[in-house]
């Protein structure tokens, strides 16, 4: 095998857009991935005939002047795919009212204030300091690209909004501006986005995703995550880079401080010069033996808590439901106002209250089900450990027949189909296809520990200056993706550009 200069661990969007952007600089990137298709959790299933979107609901940062946009372009990705703005960007149904989220942030707060009007100057209040936030956000990273490294006292005078919101919680910054306990709800309707509650979650990223979902707009790509995940690939193995799937890292051999090869299960060898890692820290920690790193560095990283998982139900149904009304591509239901207890049913698994979202593909990529009929996904938080790590006591081994995990896995996902049932009348009488995903299908394909999808807990104190750094005590190794810098796509896109900004300059010198 001939010797590469750059080795990914993982093919998932993080481990892509590393070697999408090492290829288009004049790199060959081989990069060595587990399961057989690329994108991690950006790809699809296909049943028949219905193409199922695996876990992308909307995209952030895509729209011209977006944070994405300005990744992608000069790859070449943009050319590639056809990004859809949604419009609206959500809906959202609490006990008492309804909220469209209108594409327009104007639109939207209009929509607010003719449902809060005592809580108007608060609202415009709201969206003006998750838009200063934004703008904060847009320009620290424009600085910190020229290799600005800032002081404490710089940032605060240079960014304060930003700098304040990193340090506060999203209860906090939201109390700051209002003060109804369901106008709170209503705007944190994409709390599940992050997946904690006001009180945990880190208001700088809940509100810089704010700003970029209601300013720049939510996208969804035709043809799924998968269009953008097949793009990414295919710019790498046109530039010289290539993937190899159903290939699982197993071992990273290293001699006198750096790594010199990995090994797959296939017993397959490969050496590099640089290793960026897409796999889990500790996964990563193990593949070279903890003897490699030092003490303090590998408690720091088993110390990380995993951000919650997910129940998913995929169905493919009979009748055009946009036809019928539900013409937009995402609903999100709630059944309180109290985000803090919404949280806490999550970690019940009481999937029967939890918060969910129903998402009708079909409204914004038409071709993923056969004529007069639709797919619909119906998706809530989930904790890991749910019914002893749903029915299997731990031992994940040929966990999809074991028949006690079977029947927790349908019990929750048939509590969600109820649900959705009393809101689209005789939705079960008309599923074709059912298929349910739980933590333990995110373990199984995608090798998150836990089944996290969002990485490490992105709470206040996980955020900023201690996010996991992409550097590791190995000089020639580098991490990316949700446990380094956060869970959501953009994020993994943008977490590949960094690694691969460390492993250039690491070639170079
Ligand atoms: C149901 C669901 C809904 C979501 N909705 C959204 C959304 O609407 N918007 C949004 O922005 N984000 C969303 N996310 C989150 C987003 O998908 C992830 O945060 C992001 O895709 C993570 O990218 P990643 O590359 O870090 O990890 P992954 O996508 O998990 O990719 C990691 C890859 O590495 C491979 N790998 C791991 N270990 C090895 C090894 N030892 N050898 C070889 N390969 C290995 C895995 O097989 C996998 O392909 C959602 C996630 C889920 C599960």
């Amino acid at each position: 095998m001939e010797r590469r200069d750059v080795i990914v661990i993982g093919a998932g969007l993080a481990g892509l857009s590393a070697a999408a952007h090492l290829a288009t600089e004049g790199h060959r990137p081989l990069v060595l991935e587990h399961h057989a298709v690329p994108g991690g959790f950006a790809h699809e299933f296909t049943r028949r005939g219905f193409r199922f979107e695996v876990a992308l609901h909307a995209l952030d940062g895509a729209g011209p002047g977006g944070w994405l946009y300005g990744m992608l372009k000069p790859l070449g990705v943009l050319d590639r795919i056809t990004l859809q703005r949604l419009e609206p960007l959500y809906r959202l149904r609490l006990p008492d009212f309804e909220v469209t989220a209108h594409a327009d942030v104007n639109e939207y707060r209009q929509e607010l204030v003719d449902l809060f009007p005592g809580e108007a100057e608060g609202i415009t209040g709201f969206l003006d300091a998750v838009k200063r936030v934004g703008r904060d956000v847009g320009g620290f990273a424009r600085d910190r690209a020229t290799g600005w490294k800032p002081t404490p006292i710089e940032m605060m005078e240079r960014f304060p909004d930003m700098s304040t919101a990193f340090t506060q919680s999203w209860a906090d910054f939201l109390s700051a501006h209002v003060s109804d306990d369901q106008l709170k709800a209503a705007l944190s309707a994409l709390w599940g986005y992050f997946g904690l509650p006001p009180s945990r979650m880190s208001a700088g990223l809940f509100a810089a995703a704010l700003a970029s979902y209601h300013l720049n707009g939510g996208y969804y790509p035709v043809g799924g995550s998968m269009a953008l995940s097949r793009a990414l690939e295919d710019v790498i193995v046109e530039h010289g880079g290539s993937v190899l799937y159903r290939n699982t890292v197993t071992d990273l051999e290293v001699e006198a401080g750096r790594v010199r090869a990995v090994s797959t299960h296939r017993g397959e060898r490969y050496e590099a010069d640089v290793f960026i890692s897409t796999a889990s820290p500790l996964d990563t920690i193990g593949f070279a033996g903890s003897d490699h790193f030092d003490p303090e560095y590998v408690e720091k990283m088993t110390a990380d808590a995993p951000a919650l998982s997910n129940l998913v139900v995929y169905l493919g149904v009979e009748g055009d439901l946009a036809a019928e009304g539900w013409d937009h591509h995402e609903y999100f239901v709630d059944d309180g106002y109290d985000l803090e207890a919404g949280y806490q049913t999550v970690v019940d698994g009481d999937f029967g209250r939890a918060g969910m979202v129903i998402t009708n593909y079909t409204e914004s990529d038409p071709g993923c089900a056969p004529d007069g009929h639709s797919v619909l996904v119906l998706m809530t938080l989930a904790p890991w450990d749910h019914a002893d790590v749903w029915g299997t006591g731990g031992d994940l081994t040929d966990y999809s027949n074991n028949p006690a995990y079977v029947a927790v896995k349908e019990a929750a996902g048939a509590a969600l189909i109820r649900r959705a049932d009393a809101l689209i009348p005789g939705l079960t009488e008309r599923i074709v296809v059912q298929e349910i995903a739980t933590p333990l299908t995110n373990v199984r394909y995608g090798r998150q520990p836990y089944g996290s999808i969002y990485g490490r807990e992105q709470t206040v104190e996980n955020m900023f200056a201690h996010r996991r750094s992409p550097r590791t005590p190995i000089a020639n190794l580098f991490l990316a993706g949700a446990w380094i810098a956060g869970g959501g796509m953009s994020t993994a896109m943008g977490s590949g550009r960094t690694a691969a900004a460390l492993a250039g300059r690491a070639l170079a010198g």
